[in-house]
């Protein structure tokens, strides 16, 4: 199954630069944030094993979860009106009305029926009962779980690392991702590989036990690293030695970050990187997740 304008697979460039010589590692940019100008990258790799699912059992309308600046209600809407899906989203908080933000109004756009819950009902998205309830709610609807992260999303980032062993000849030492589910993550693990997963939100440390419960069912699990302090203050938070240092990245390499996910990831990188965190000789991959739709409207939740 393929997304129409999808670009897949996606290019892997090799980064290179004083500190990076000077430590004797290699390091790789895999480009899953050119897969696509709206379905951004590590999202539609975590909805196609969603979307094949639904289309076997013959579903009409998915429903899924999101913030008001939800990259995953995004891609969401953009992915289900492409490929002939009616879609939901519960959205948590309240209704931003005049004030509506870029990504809802992209998502109604789509064609994406929004209903709004308050911050007390969001958080029961995971509950059976509540799931239960929601499905007669709404007549029985594909869900999909917040930021498309289930055991489904796994198979579909499993392919992004068979991507990556084909295109280097070989598995690299460590992959380079940030996280906000920890679903991306899990899916490099679950196929085997080393995963350093830099938290993009503050108190990040449940990741470590999100993620083991996603990879637990998998027999050959890589073993996770987990940074939770760059976080910069918080989800979506910024400061301004971030940003700078999205702007030496553009211009060092031509390629631009977001600063909610993909800044922070490659900030935490290269500070390992010029902490000696690496033996000599490792190869490293650091993957571009995405996120770059969110970037005009300052925020790319
Ligand atoms: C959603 C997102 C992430 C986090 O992915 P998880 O699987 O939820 O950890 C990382 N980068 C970008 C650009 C994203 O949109």
């Amino acid at each position: 199954m393929d997304l129409p304008g999808s670009l897949l697979p996606t290019p892997l460039h090799e980064l290179s630069g004083e500190l990076i010589e000077k430590s004797g590692i290699k390091l790789y940019i895999k480009r899953d944030d050119l897969i696509h100008p709206t379905v951004s990258g590590n999202k539609w790799r975590k909805l196609k094993y969603n979307l094949l699912q639904a289309g076997k059992q013959n579903e009409t309308t998915l429903l899924t979860f999101g913030g008001a600046f939800s990259n995953h209600l995004f891609a969401t809407a953009a992915a289900g009106n492409a490929m002939g899906f009616k879609t939901i989203g519960i959205v948590r908080g309240e209704d931003y009305g005049q004030n509506e933000t870029p990504t809802l109004r992209f998502c109604r756009e789509q064609n994406m029926s929004l209903h709004f819950v308050s911050r007390q009902e969001y958080r029961l998205r995971n509950s059976e009962e509540h799931l239960r309830e929601i499905a007669g709610k709404f007549g029985h609807p594909f869900i999909i779980p917040e930021g498309g992260t289930s055991e489904l999303a796994l198979q579909g980032v499993g392919e992004m690392v068979l991507e990556v062993e084909k295109q280097l000849r070989k598995s690299p030492d460590y992959y380079a991702v940030a996280a906000g589910t920890g679903g991306t993550a899990a899916g490099i693990l679950s196929s085997g590989a080393n995963v350093l997963a830099f938290s993009a939100l503050k108190g990040g440390g449940f990741l470590e036990s999100d993620i083991h419960d996603l990879i637990k069912p998998h027999g050959r699990n890589g073993n996770l690293s987990l940074f939770t302090d760059y976080h910069f203050g918080g989800y979506a938070k910024v400061k301004p030695e971030l940003l700078e240092f999205m702007d030496q990245f553009k211009n060092n390499y031509g390629i631009q970050l977001e600063q909610v996910y993909t800044a922070k990831m490659f900030f935490g990188l290269f500070d390992l990187i010029r902490r000696d965190f690496f033996p000599r000789g490792s190869i490293i991959v650091a993957v571009h997740t995405g996120g770059l739709q969110g970037l005009l409207s300052g925020d790319g939740r």
